[in-house]
């Protein structure tokens, strides 16, 4: 799909077979373990012998994502897996590998449980930085926005010092979405991502995909997959390539929904921290502004403690308490109870798609009842 086209005709028709007449727009989810193989020729014949390597339905969802993404896809049964994957086909005993100190937390705890026993030296650093030289890392793995504090870094620069060091980078896009940041396009090697959250949106699949530009690395990730298994089912890539069509619609609904609510949260005596890239008061505004192609739906803020979360949730009757974020309906996370290095009333806040005055009069509602002034 041509990168002319604005972001709404891209996701629409991203992946899209050639019209056929009598045939649906999206062709429905093929479901084989095994398929038939030519007798003689064997898996030579066709393009498709086996589930774990081979699926039309998956391959027209890694056809949708690349596109937007601007490279080569292969799709996950998880972000994790995605993640882990990359991890795991790149680093050798004695490599060092950095990790964002602030990002999402599951990563961190693999890299304690697996990647320290395989010989694989950790080291942290925050997004918004200071970053150490990059001398004798073999691979940077950015996050930005981050999970869950939504801090940004500058990923062409990190990139371009990383790459002088001989470093590989990967960013995960979870957050932002190939329509609001191209990593590929300001110099990462490979993009990683979560789908689960705001690229299928309708928080009823989990999925995760890397892309990249380098055929020796999407070939190792190929490989990695096929002999580890980590693949989406048909239907969840089926769903997810349904979901994909109205990405563009969801996000600016949720972005302009963010927007609305992090104004009237910056108002509220409630609140006593609040961070939203797209707010001009936020340390991370300006170079959201340049680097991003829109601002998430989600946004973090503090109450005073657990229990003023508590209340705030029972008070509220449009936020739904729930992890994971970017769906079509607003919800909240409380990040402490997940373990999160975090304050115990810092709150998640992912922006759905419902009417902005709907939720900034039920948020401020709900906010009055913790302070019991309303
Ligand atoms: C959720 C998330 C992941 C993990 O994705 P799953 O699909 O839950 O495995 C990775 N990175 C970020 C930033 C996430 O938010």
């Amino acid at each position: 799909m041509s990168t002319a086209y604005g972001d709404g005709t891209r996701a629409v028709h991203a992946g899209l077979p050639e019209p056929v007449p009598g045939e649906p727009f999206l062709p429905g989810p093929v479901f084989a373990a095994p398929y038939h193989l030519d007798p003689v020729a064997g898996p030579a014949a066709a393009p498709d012998g086996y589930g774990r390597s081979d699926n039309p339905t998956r391959r027209r969802l890694e056809d949708a994502i690349g596109s937007l993404e601007g490279g080569s896809c292969l799709t996950f049964a998880s972000g994790q897996a995605a993640i882990t994957g990359l991890l795991l086909a790149v680093l050798r005993p004695g490599d060092t590998v950095l990790l964002p100190a602030d990002g999402y937390y599951a990563v961190r705890a693999f890299a304690r449980s697996t990647l320290d026993r395989l010989g694989v030296s950790v080291r942290l650093a925050p997004t918004a930085g200071p970053y150490p030289p990059f001398d004798g890392v073999r691979l940077v793995l950015l996050e930005t926005p981050a999970n869950p504090g939504l801090d940004v870094c500058d990923l062409a620069a990190l990139a371009e010092a990383a790459h002088a060091a001989g470093a590989l980078v990967a960013v995960d896009n979870t957050t932002a979405t190939p329509l609001g940041q191209r990593p590929l396009d300001l110099g990462a090697d490979v993009v990683l991502a979560s789908g689960t959250k705001a690229l299928t949106g309708h928080s009823d699949l989990l999925l995760g995909y890397a892309a990249t530009r380098d055929a020796a690395l999407l070939e190792a990730l190929r490989t990695w997959r096929n002999q580890t298994g980590g693949i989406p089912g048909p239907f969840e890539a089926w769903l997810a390539h349904r979901s994909l069509a109205t990405l563009d619609l969801r996000l600016a609904r949720q972005s302009a929904n963010a927007a609305a609510v992090a104004a009237a949260l910056a108002q509220h005596p409630e609140v006593t921290r609040l961070r939203w890239p797209g707010l001009p008061s936020d340390p991370a505004y300006p170079l959201a502004q340049r680097q991003m192609r829109r601002i998430p739906g989600v946004v973090s803020f503090e109450l005073r403690s657990a229990e003023h979360v508590a209340r705030f949730l029972a008070a509220s009757r449009l936020v739904a308490a729930a992890t994971s974020f970017g769906g079509l309906h607003t919800t909240a996370d409380r990040r402490a109870q997940w373990g999160d290095d975090v304050s115990e009333g810092f709150l998640r806040l992912s922006c759905g798609c419902e009417d902005a005055a709907d939720l900034v009069a039920d948020i401020g509602g709900a906010l009055d009842k913790v302070s019991g002034t309303g």
